[in-house]
Formats: C-alpha cells, sequence, structure tokens
C-alpha cells in the first residue's frame, strides 16, 4: 500500500502540493486506500476521498479500524545521528541513508576542523524535505527531524554517547545497551580535533571504531548507523 505523510493524523486530513502531486503521480484512485503517518509515530489508514493535482489539494478520510497499526520500524530507544557540516551536498545523501537506518533525529554540528562553516536556511528546508521522503520509503513512523547546527562545545546530548574515533579499539556493539536514548557522533573532513575529543570523553562521551580503515566524513556516520541496523534494529 501507498505510504503518505501528513501534518496530524485526524479524521479528515487535507494533503499539500508535494504530498498531492506524489499521490497524482502513483495515478491512485479515489476510493483507494493509504497509510498515513504523521511522522512523530502516529499511523493508520485512509481512503483517498478526492485527488485535485491542479489546485494542489487531496483529501482523504482515516479508517479508524486500521488506526494504531504501527510496525516496529523503530529503534528501542531514539537514536540521534550527531554529525559535522560537510562540504557540498554530502550531508543530503547522509540525511537520506540516516532515515534509513533508522536515525531519530540528525543534529548539525560546528566543529574546529570542518571545512563547512554554516548552512543556510534553504538547504535546510531541502535536508528535512529529503527525511520526510526517505522516511516514507522506508516505513518509518517517524520523520527525523534535522536541527540547526550547534557549536561541538555547547552540545548537550541526552544518555549514551559514542564517538567516532580512529584512534579507538572499542566496537560500538560492544557498548548497545538500549537502556538510554543514544547518540553517534562522527567529525568532519579534517577529523575532530585533540580538544574536542577530550571535552568529550571528559563529559562521558565513549570513543569508539569503524574498523582500521579511515572512512569519509560522509561514510562514519552511515558505517555507525549500519552497525545498529546490523544488530536487528
Ligand atoms: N584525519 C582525520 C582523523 O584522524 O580524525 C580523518 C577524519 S575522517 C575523514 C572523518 C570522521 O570520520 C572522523 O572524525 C571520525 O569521526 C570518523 N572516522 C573515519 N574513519 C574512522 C574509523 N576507522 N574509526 C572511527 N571513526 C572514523
Amino acid at each position: 500500500m501507498h505510504r503518505v505523510q501528513v501534518t496530524e493524523i485526524a479524521g479528515v486530513m487535507t494533503l499539500g502540493p508535494q504530498a498531492t502531486r506524489h499521490l497524482h503521480v502513483l495515478r491512485l484512485q479515489p476510493g483507494e486506500r493509504v497509510q498515513v503517518f504523521d511522522g512523530r509515530g502516529g499511523q493508520g489508514e485512509a481512503v483517498l476521498l478526492d485527488l485535485l493535482p491542479g489546485e494542489g489539494r487531496a483529501t482523504l478520510e482515516l479508517q479508524p479500524d486500521a488506526l494504531g497499526t504501527v510496525r516496529g520500524a523503530e529503534t528501542p530507544q531514539p537514536v540521534t545521528l550527531a554529525v559535522a557540516l560537510l562540504k557540498g551536498d554530502k550531508l543530503a545523501d547522509v540525511v537520506r541513508a540516516a532515515t534509513e537506518l533508522g536515525a531519530a533525529s540528525i543534529q548539525l554540528l560546528l566543529t574546529q576542523h570542518a571545512e563547512a562553516r554554516e548552512i543556510g536556511a534553504q538547504k535546510l528546508q531541502r535536508l528535512r524535505r529529503i527525511a520526510s521522503e526517505a522516511a516514507r520509503q522506508s516505513e518509518r513512523s517517524v520523520t527525523p527531524g534535522v536541527l540547526e547546527p550547534v557549536k561541538l562545545g555547547a552540545y548537550q546530548w541526552n544518555g549514551t554517547l559514542l564517538v567516532a574515533h580512529p584512534g579507538s579499539s572499542t566496537l560500538l556493539t560492544d557498548l548497545l545497551t538500549w537502556d538510554a536514548p543514544l547518540t553517534v557522533l562522527s567529525g568532519p573532513e579534517g577529523g575532530l580535533s585533540g580538544a574536542e575529543m577530550q571535552d568529550l570523553l571528559a563529559q562521558g562521551a565513549k570513543a569508539v571504531t569503524l574498523g582500521p580503515r579511515i572512512l569519509r566524513a560522509e561514510t562514519a556516520p552511515l558505517a555507525m548507523l549500519g552497525a545498529i541496523a546490523a544488530t536487528g534494529y
């Protein structure tokens, strides 16, 4: 069944231009059923009442019999990906794949050795759209928020923080206990500075290895999330 994101699960739901266009491209007809999800864990089934691509609007009616059929697509505790700003369009691929791999939110970080120093409002909006589309495609009930960059020195995480550090010999999977929210963090093209690493460790973060090879800054975050996904979550 096709899936579409709505702003809120309600008896009658009106879709905006983007979701309407999506249903139009799929040639969905009034009377057909679709899965709806709100990106915050709410999910159900709805019948398409009308589809008006010219007006950029469609209406759906919730089917109460299929409410609460949330699939177990989420991790036992929320996993945040904290990732340094990266050059060019690399974050688009990171956000797309991180969403497929189960990240519950994506925190952008400003770090000392990052080559990218800022991100514009339009680019941030685009990353959010990419996360929403990837959540729909991967049948997630949660769309990860892509959060405005914060300075690494001021970053406050919740629960356990695992930092990808080439100098570590600790395996990420050995520290995966699911007893608290988890954040996995990886650095920019130039790596994290010694001072940044020391600060994180002093605040209780744990350094983990991703193997004996140096991964690119856009590969490392996905290797962390992939290692978690490969445990079955
Ligand atoms: N020369 C830099 C260094 O030594 O940190 C390389 C940076 S690497 C291109 C970008 C980020 O990916 C690093 O900051 C780290 O977080 C992560 N990373 C890359 N390879 C890794 C590995 N084998 N183990 C753990 N983390 C790795």
